[in-house]
């Protein structure tokens, strides 16, 4: 692994600006629920662990939701 992403679901407002960005296609919106606001959360749909911690849908976020996280080489 050599990132992953955390999304803050209180803050995102489900605009989904951060799904076509991604180049690995790891982010997905959460039909299946909601968040305190009312709307479907995106959440990061990563289980072969692709994700690069590239930041690109953190910069896309207008809400500041999405945290990267980036593995640190030994
Ligand atoms: S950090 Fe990059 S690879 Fe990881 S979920 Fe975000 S856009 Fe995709
Ligand atoms: S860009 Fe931010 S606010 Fe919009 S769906 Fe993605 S995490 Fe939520």
């Amino acid at each position: 692994m050599k990132g992953t992403v955390k999304v803050d679901e209180s803050l995102c407002k489900g605009c989904a600006l951060c799904i076509p960005v991604c180049p690995k296609g790891l982010l997905r919106v959460a039909n299946e629920r909601f968040n305190a606001r009312g709307v479907h959360p995106a959440e990061l749909d990563d289980p072969a662990e692709l994700c690069t911690g590239c930041e690109m849908c953190a910069i896309a976020c207008p809400e500041a939701a999405i945290t990267v996280f980036r593995a640190v080489k030994a």
